[in-house]
C-alpha cells in the first residue's frame, strides 16, 4: 500500500467524523479547545510533518495544544500557524462554532448576527466571516461541463427608463455560468464584472467552462468573440427570459439570498458572496459534508489579515 494512500485515508478518516453533523453530534465532537485543536492538529499534519525552520520530519508534543515541537531545532509551530485561524481574536471553540453556523444556517449566518450570538465586536465577527468566504473560494479545478446556459443579470436600483444592458455606475454587473444535466441545474458560477464585453466576459469562461461544452448565451454580441475557444457555444434569442427559464430561476434564488442575509452589500466584496453562495450552492447534494470541507479549506489557506481582506475587495 503506498504512502500517498495511507495519508488520505488519514484525512477522509477525519474528515469523516463532521459528515452526520447534527447540532448535538458537533458539541459532542468539540466539548472545549483541546479538541478543536486536536481535530486542526490531524488536518494540518494529514499529510505528514515537516520543521518550518529545518530539514526534519521528527516531532515531539510541544507547549501549546496539539503543537508540534521539532525534535531536532526546538520550533514549536502551533496548529493554527500558517491557516486562517491564525491570530483570531477569539476561541478557537467560538470559531468552531461560528462555522457550525455559517455551514449549517439556511441563511448562512451574517456578521451581525453572529457579533451578537457570540458576544464579540461586529468587525470581529465581519473579519472571520470575510476569512472564511476566502476559504469558500472555488478551486477551479472543476470546470462545468456538457450543457452549460450563460447569462448576465444585475443587482442595484434600476434607474428610470432603462431597458435591456444598461451603463449605469450604480447597478453591479454579474455573469453567471450554470450547467444542466438530464434537463435539471448541476453546479453554477457567476463572476462580477465591469461590463458586457466580450474581454469582461471571458474570465468566466477561461475559468468555469469547459472549451467543449454545449453552452447556449443569449444573442449579445460579446459573446461572439468567444466562440473560437469555445467552438460548441451557441447563441439564441433569449425571448424576454424563456429561452432560460432555469437560469433565471437560478439568478432569482441568488437574489433572494443576498437580500434576505446580506441586506446590503458593498460592490467591492460582492465577488466574494458570490463564491459563498456557490460553494454552498454546489455541495447542496452533500450538505453535511459542508463544514468538514470549510474547516479543512481554512486550514489550507495561507493567513490573512485585515488590510488584505480590504486589498482583496478592491
Ligand atoms: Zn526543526
Amino acid at each position: 500500500m503506498s504512502i500517498l494512500f495511507c495519508k488520505l485515508s488519514l484525512k477522509s478518516k477525519t474528515m469523516n467524523i463532521l459528515k452526520e453533523l447534527d447540532r448535538q453530534v458537533f458539541k459532542d465532537r468539540f466539548p472545549c479547545k483541546k479538541d478543536c485543536y486536536e481535530f486542526l492538529a490531524e488536518l494540518k499534519w494529514a499529510d505528514g510533518y515537516n520543521c518550518k525552520r529545518c530539514p526534519s520530519d521528527t516531532f515531539i508534543k510541544g507547549k501549546q495544544p496539539a503543537s508540534r515541537r521539532c525534535s531536532k531545532c526546538g520550533f514549536d509551530e502551533s496548529t493554527t500557524s500558517g491557516t486562517l485561524f491564525h491570530k483570531l481574536k477569539f476561541g478557537i471553540d467560538k470559531a468552531f462554532e461560528m462555522l457550525y453556523e455559517i455551514a449549517t444556517s439556511k441563511k448562512g449566518a451574517n456578521s451581525i448576527w453572529l457579533a451578537e450570538h457570540f458576544g464579540v465586536n461586529q468587525k470581529t465577527a465581519w473579519l472571520f466571516r470575510q476569512k472564511v468566504q476566502l476559504a469558500m473560494k472555488s478551486s477551479e479545478q472543476y470546470p462545468l461541463e456538457n450543457e452549460v446556459h450563460v447569462d448576465e443579470f444585475e443587482i442595484g436600483t434600476p434607474q428610470a427608463g432603462e431597458q435591456g444592458r444598461s451603463k449605469s455606475d450604480k447597478k453591479v454587473r454579474i455573469v453567471i455560468a450554470f450547467e444542466y444535466r438530464d434537463g435539471k441545474s448541476g453546479r453554477g458560477y457567476a463572476k462580477v464584472i465591469e461590463d458586457y464585453s466580450a474581454k469582461s466576459l471571458a474570465p468566466i469562461f477561461a475559468t468555469h467552462v469547459k472549451n467543449d461544452a454545449q453552452v447556449l448565451a443569449d444573442g449579445w454580441s460579446g459573446y461572439s468573440p468567444l466562440k473560437e475557444n469555445y467552438p460548441n457555444l451557441k447563441q439564441t434569442l433569449s425571448n424576454k427570459g424563456k429561452n432560460f427559464k432555469m437560469l433565471h430561476i437560478q439568478i432569482r434564488n441568488f437574489k433572494n439570498w443576498l437580500r434576505g442575509v446580506h441586506s446590503y452589500c458593498n460592490k467591492e466584496y460582492l465577488q466574494k458572496y458570490i463564491d459563498e453562495y456557490f460553494f454552498r450552492f454546489n455541495r447542496r447534494s452533500h450538505r453535511k459534508s459542508i463544514l468538514g470541507k470549510i474547516i479543512e479549506r481554512c486550514v489550507e489557506h495561507q493567513p490573512t489579515t485585515f488590510n488584505e481582506i480590504k486589498c482583496y475587495a478592491t
